[in-house]
Order: C-alpha cells, then structure tokens, then sequence
C-alpha cells in the first residue's frame, strides 16, 4: 500500500469502513509510516472530536492515545485470528494425512494378502511338501514305494515303521 492509497483510506478507516483485509494493509502501513500516521492523528483528532461537539459528548482527553490503543486492539484481534486460521488449518493437514497413511497402509496389507492368497494358491500342494519337506520322507523309485505297500488298513505304526526301516537300508 502506497502513501496516497494510505491517506485516501484514513476518511473510511476512522469511520470503520474499510474491508477486514484492506484495514489491515492500511494499519500496518500506518504503524511502519510516520508521515501517514501524522495525518491519521491529525484527522481522526478533527473528525472524532467534531463529532463528540456535534454530539454534546464529553471530548476525549488524548485523541492520540485513543488512536493507539484502537489500533493495537484491531491488530491484535487479527493476529489471534490468524493464529487460529493457522492451527486449523494445520489440525486439517494432519488429520488428511493421517488417513491417507491409513488408506495406504491398508491398500499395501490387502494387496499383500491377495498376492498372499494368490501363492498360496498356485503353490497348492508344493506349498505344504516345501514346509514339510525335512521330515516327510519321499522315495526316489517306484520299487521302494512298491516295497512300502502303505494300504488304508495298515495302522499308523506299521507305515512308520515301515519308513524308519527304509531309512535305515539308506
Ligand atoms: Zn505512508
């Protein structure tokens, strides 16, 4: 904001006109500008104290304080503003980010279960003889399985006894 613009607004600033965002421009152009704060005080001392005769009001004791402390007040009320702009805005980013993590953690372990599902799957039969292959016992030529003779009759102990002698001529 330029000085001209600045003092074209100091009318609609001490007759609180002026937009949220263009009352700020203008008060922090006033609080870095001394030659536009001059002029403030001058007018706003013209203006408010015309007004508080017009009014039969009782006139103010220091126009210039006065001027500050409105000053600081607007300032302030919009810094807290912005602060709370900010966090919220900064609660939102988490809160977007965590459950993007969430839905990404969640699509990798169902994409993980499904190539799970899949190997499991394909693997069938040669999934469990790759777990149990050390202890499971497999004859390397049809005479051998022809000499086990392993019937649904047999009890348990006959077909391992049958395979711990196998082992054994090994
Ligand atoms: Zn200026």
């Amino acid at each position: 904001m330029t000085c001209l613009e600045a003092q074209s607004k100091i009318i609609a600033y001490i007759d609180d006109k002026l937009e949220k965002d263009e009352k700020q421009e203008f008060l922090h152009h006033i609080k870095n500008c001394d030659e536009c704060r001059e002029e403030l005080v001058i007018y706003y001392t013209m203006i408010v104290g015309m007004r508080q005769l017009d009014d039969n009001l009782p006139l103010s004791q220091d126009f210039t304080v006065e001027l500050q402390e409105r000053m600081e007040r607007e300032l302030k009320s919009d810094r807290k503003k912005r602060k709370l702009f900010r966090s919220s805005v900064v609660t939102c980013v988490a809160v977007v980010l965590a459950l993007l993590i969430w839905g990404y953690v969640n699509f990798l372990n169902l994409l993980h279960d499904q190539e799970q599902a899949e190997l499991k799957r394909k693997q069938g039969e040669y999934y469990y003889s790759e777990a149990f292959q050390e202890i499971m016992f497999v004859p390397e030529d049809e005479e051998q399985i022809l000499n086990i003779n392993v019937s649904t009759e047999e009890t348990q102990e006959s077909f391992y006894e049958k395979i711990r002698k196998y082992n054994m001529l090994k």
